[in-house]
């Protein structure tokens, strides 16, 4: 049973320019996935890859250019202007920043209380019951129902953000960047608790995050972006302990790890993966759009988009290196660990 069915999603930003002529911007281009009740898919990738925007989408907050979203077997691309009341309750969004997401002139029993006001009518004791127990359900306590943001830490902010967001009983969360701007052992103790609630209710993430680390914990199946493509899917330890791509095995090499000889190692993999092709620096127009930083690019890779592979270990990559027959999968980087992939690159 399919949750969110997103198909062939396509976004674009329109810019103005300074002589009025007007420039587009594909920010996502021919995005499919699918998410389940109860699972997580995970969208990995820099800042300006898209993942945020197709979060957006999903959330009726920008209209594709073209591809379908539905949800519970709804196009919501097919409905013109606000979500009915029943789609907003049933798709709830947590953002990065707890502390703008909540108004600080109210305190948090109001702020909680906020989506039985909006969707339930429910009066105002009954309200405060349902915004404590809430709380208590992220772990927190009766006695913060009458502070003020201000008076909660960061990772406070967001179990309120989370609280408020699971009063609707959603289906479907939104998370963008839930624990970006939190400290380590905070986003740790936030994963924790998203990853009980979705225990507790079935609810399905779509979790965005640059982070791969992060992504990983919470995620079933992760898809990594890049320009507003995927171009590498699958279950969420092969992406993150195999990845084929050389843009995820970058993504991956940039996670910190503690080990200073296993650092040292990664970030001269990073470096040699994103070591740009000088002669050719501007993105092909139809070939792959990660060329110009792909130190394994060869001729057809300026020329052609690569078609999705599939991988030894489920899922699938687009990039030449894997598509040289139409059925095989090349062993290239296939099945290869970070550790093989560090391996194999070592001079
Ligand atoms: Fe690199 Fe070519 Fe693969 Fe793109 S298709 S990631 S340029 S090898």
């Amino acid at each position: 049973m399919t949750l969110l069915d997103v198909d062939a999603l396509s976004v674009e930003f329109r810019t103005r320019r300074s002589l009025g002529r007007r420039d587009v911007v594909a920010a996502v281009r021919d995005v499919s996935f699918q998410i389940a009740p109860g699972e997580t898919l995970g969208l990995v990738g820099e800042s300006g890859s898209g993942k945020s925007t197709i979060g957006r989408a999903v959330l009726h907050l920008l209209r594709p250019r073209s591809g379908t979203i539905t949800f519970s077997g709804r196009d919501l691309t097919a409905i013109r202007g606000r979500l009915p009341a029943e789609l907003r309750r049933a798709i709830q969004a947590v953002f990065q920043d707890p502390y703008s997401s909540l108004d600080p002139t109210k305190v948090i029993a109001d702020l909680v209380a906020e989506p039985l006001v909006t969707h339930l009518g429910l009066g105002r004791s009954e309200r405060r019951e349902r915004a404590a127990h809430a709380l208590e359900r992220v772990g927190l306590e009766r006695r913060h129902l009458e502070r003020y943001p201000y008076e909660l830490s960061g990772g406070q902010r967001q179990r309120v953000c989370i609280a408020r967001a699971l009063l609707s009983e959603p289906s479907l969360m939104v998370l963008d960047e839930p624990v970006s701007a939190l400290d380590v052992s905070t986003q740790s103790q936030v994963i924790n608790l998203l990853a009980d609630v979705q225990a507790d209710s079935g609810v399905g993430y779509l979790f965005i995050a640059h982070d791969l680390t992060v992504v990983r914990h919470l995620s079933h199946r992760i898809a990594a972006l890049y320009r507003g493509r995927v171009v590498e899917d699958g279950g969420a330890a092969r992406v993150a302990d195999q990845p084929a791509h050389p843009y995820t095995q970058a993504l991956v090499a940039s996670v910190p790890v503690p080990d200073p000889v296993v650092q040292t190692r990664r970030r001269e993999l990073r470096r040699r993966l994103l070591a740009a092709a000088p002669q050719r620096a501007a993105e092909p127009a139809d070939g792959c759009p990660f060329a110009p930083r792909c130190s394994y690019a060869f001729e057809p890779c300026w020329s052609t988009f690569p078609v999705a592979t599939p991988v030894v270990g489920g899922g699938h990559v687009r990039c030449h290196l894997y598509d040289q027959t139409a059925t095989t999968p090349q062993p290239i980087a296939t099945g290869l660990g970070m550790e093989a992939s560090l391996t194999s690159l070592e001079p």
